[in-house]
């Protein structure tokens, strides 16, 4: 059973805060909105602002409850909404705005050889402690003549993209995975991601040198281990 048939439609309601009038959105049309989905699309022209005030402000009282002096302390006189502004446009910008524009073209060359696209460096953060999540992407393709071709600094771009949302590293990859799929079309695509996870350094066990390696293989990387093998070889060796 669907809760919102029977609430009344938020959306012209401007005495809600935005978030909820967003999330109406997001309910009306049956999505979802998990840390990493991307919910541009339900976000009006404008909203972005009401957005960092409303958090600046609960981030406010999130200061409060730690007994944090906000008013005499000057370092954390602005924290709330520098942190506001930090989440909402910087590294959890990828939740908040569209894809990145990619222009694909076709294969005129019928390029049809590995290629490799790395380091490229990944800045995220985890859902469950939203700690920082740094390190590197290795992308492997393998075109066919229908395949699209994208400029290398495009994908940096869908990783930035995908990877500024709080993550799990093994959903990460597979949401590149499936962009990268569906934008360019190859008979193989394969990505490893290697990452330090800042809840495993600065918290928990505290341990500075364990790092998450992972991978996802699509297509002919699945079937083929010559060209899985081809792909690690190449890539450098890691730890
Ligand atoms: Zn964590």
């Amino acid at each position: 059973m669907n809760m919102m048939e029977s609430a009344k439609p938020a959306e012209d309601d401007t005495a809600l805060p935005v978030s909820e009038r967003i999330r109406a959105r997001i309910l009306n049309a049956n999505q979802r909105f998990h840390a990493n989905d991307n919910i541009a699309s339900f976000i009006a022209p404008g909203e972005t602002d009401a957005l960092l005030d409303e958090v600046a402000a609960k981030m406010k009282g999130v200061l409060e409850s730690l007994v944090i002096d906000t008013e005499s302390d000057h370092n954390t006189h602005d924290t709330a909404r520098r942190v506001a502004k930090m989440y909402l446009t910087e590294v959890f910008r990828g939740r908040y705005v569209a894809a990145p524009p990619v222009t694909e073209f076709p294969n005129a060359e019928r390029l049809n050889e590995l290629m490799i696209v790395g380091p490229i460096t990944v800045r995220s953060a985890c859902s469950h402690h939203f700690c920082p999540v740094i390190g590197s992407i290795w992308i492997g393709v393998l075109p066919n003549e229908h395949t699209n071709v994208i400029g290398l600094s495009k994908y940096a771009r869908l990783a930035e993209w995908v990877m500024g949302r709080p993550q799990i590293q093994e959903e990460a990859v597979v949401q590149l995975a499936d962009l990268i799929q569906e934008k360019t079309q190859p008979d193989g695509l394969a990505i490893v991601m290697e990452a330090s996870h800042f809840c495993m350094s600065w918290r928990g066990v505290k341990d500075m040198d364990s790092k998450m390696i992972n991978s996802v293989m699509r297509g002919v990387f699945l079937k083929d281990p010559n060209l899985r093998r081809e792909f690690l070889s190449l890539i450098p060796k890691k730890g």
